[in-house]
């Protein structure tokens, strides 16, 4: 086997699995370094749910990746219900006010991982589970020393991906600065069966701990749950760290009684709640995310607070503008690990992430506090976005990640040069 790649991503979570099956109609040859086995249960693809935008949707249905999740389960968000607990203000968004079937989709982990499973095939081979150990970039090639089934491997590539998450094994050994801030908040997630029925609307609710999401998500085909389908829940509540032993301690009922109080019983009674799962919450990016022969993508670039479902989403984005600026370079004969070609995709990108970065940091900040002109002005923001359906259809269309310059696969354009 030669050891010479002309791209080698390093991670095969959601978001490097996801650039693989985005270039995988390009002639290239390309190397996935994973440190988990790709054939066992994977950590990333746990029990967590995930928002998928408008926007995601459009690019895994052009990467040939949607129509698997369609065929396990995903659930519709035709309205987000926004509120401040304890105060008046909210706001409403509507998926048939934006002219689309869903602002987006909630979507098991677990099933986004089956619909990116990877295989080796002609033109991508996988190295699972193996590391990176060492990095050097040179200006025509990058060389890797990897750990793979017990020894050491040398490869070669013109580019390395990095999508090995935060805190991104290859941004340390390059030496890549982050930006790094803890929220003092943790993610508790849970799977919540409620009486009512979810009616595919998503809460999003502020509370002086921190904030609550219920994302309406019904049991993928097969699941133990699916007689609930239309009761079924996605919970991600992010509290502060100093209350979330005494959350994680409570009995189920306890649980969803203190869950019941936060809510204001909008969806009462609540029936039963899943094995909880906790994420401490931190932000934590790179100012600069691609170098000469090297880029970053998805959690490897930014990890963000999960408040407004954007993780992935970002990633995703990432994923599209890097595939792009590939396949063009290709089909112009250059070079596409040089600076100057992975200058297109970062100033593609860099304006959206900072935004997103940006924002979901002031609603964290706005949000998780007591002091009275924040509530004040946190209240006006929303009833403000109650009165004005053009400041609303701004939010959503942030929301569906339809906002600023769209990619070709978003926009349903195949990439230059590709058979698929
Ligand atoms: C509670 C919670 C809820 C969320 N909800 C949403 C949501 O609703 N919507 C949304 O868009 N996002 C959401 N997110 C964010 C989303 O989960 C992440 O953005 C996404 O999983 C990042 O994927 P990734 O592939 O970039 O990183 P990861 O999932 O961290 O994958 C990195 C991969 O690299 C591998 N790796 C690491 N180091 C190495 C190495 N040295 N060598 C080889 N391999 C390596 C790892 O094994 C892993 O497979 C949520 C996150 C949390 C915590």
């Amino acid at each position: 086997m030669s050891n010479h790649f002309d791209i080698i991503i390093v991670g095969g979570g959601m978001v490097g699995a996801s650039l693989a099956h985005a270039l995988k109609g390009l002639p290239l040859k390309i190397g996935i370094i994973e440190a988990h086995p790709l054939d066992h249960d994977h950590p990333s693809y746990d029990s967590r749910a995930i928002a998928l935008s408008h926007g995601s949707y459009k690019i895994l249905k052009q990467i040939g990746c949607w129509q698997a999740i369609a065929e396990m389960g995903s659930t519709p968000i035709e309205t987000i219900k926004i509120s401040d607990r304890g105060h008046i203000g909210g706001a409403v968004l509507n998926a048939v006010d934006e002219g689309v079937d869903a602002l987006g989709y909630v979507v098991e982990a677990a099933v986004i991982g089956k619909a990116l499973k990877l295989e080796s095939s002609d033109n991508l081979t996988l190295f699972s589970p193996a590391t990176v150990l060492a990095m050097t970039v040179h200006p025509e090639r990058d060389e890797l020393t990897i750990t793979h089934n017990g020894s050491e491997q040398s490869l070669t590539a013109k580019l390395v991906v990095a999508a090995d998450g935060s805190p991104s094994t290859i941004g340390q050994i390059l030496g890549e600065k982050r930006v790094t801030r803890s929220y003092g908040q943790t993610a508790i997630i849970s799977t919540i069966i409620s009486r009512p029925p979810h009616q595919n609307t998503a809460y999003e609710r502020f509370t002086d701990s921190g904030p609550l999401a219920m994302l309406p998500n019904t049991a993928p085909d097969g699941w133990p749950d699916q007689q609930y389908d239309s009761q079924r829940w996605s919970l991600v509540w992010s509290a502060r760290d100093d209350q979330v032993d005494e959350i994680m301690a409570l009995d189920e009922r306890q649980f969803l009684d203190a869950l019941e109080l936060r809510l204001g019983r909008r969806i009462a009674p609540l029936l039963s709640a899943s094995k909880r799962i906790a994420y401490p919450l931190r932000i934590d990016y790179l100012r600069d995310h691609i170098r000469h022969r090297v880029a970053f993508i998805g959690n490897a670039a930014h990890a963000i607070h999960p408040v407004a479902g954007q993780g992935f989403n970002l990633g995703l984005r990432d994923v599209a503008f890097l595939a792009e600026t590939i396949a063009n370079a290709l089909n112009d004969g250059r070079d596409f690990g040089t600076q100057e070609h992975l200058n297109y995709y970062s100033e593609q990108r860099k304006p959206d992430y900072l935004k997103i970065i940006g924002s979901t940091d002031m609603l964290v900040q706005t949000f998780s506090n007591n002091l009275s002109p924040l509530i004040a002005l946190r209240n006006l923001g929303l009833a403000t976005l109650e009165r004005l359906p053009p400041l609303r259809h701004l939010l959503a269309q942030q929301m569906m990640g339809t906002t600023g310059k769209q990619s070709q696969l978003a926009s349903g354009i195949p990439l230059a040069g590709s058979h698929q």
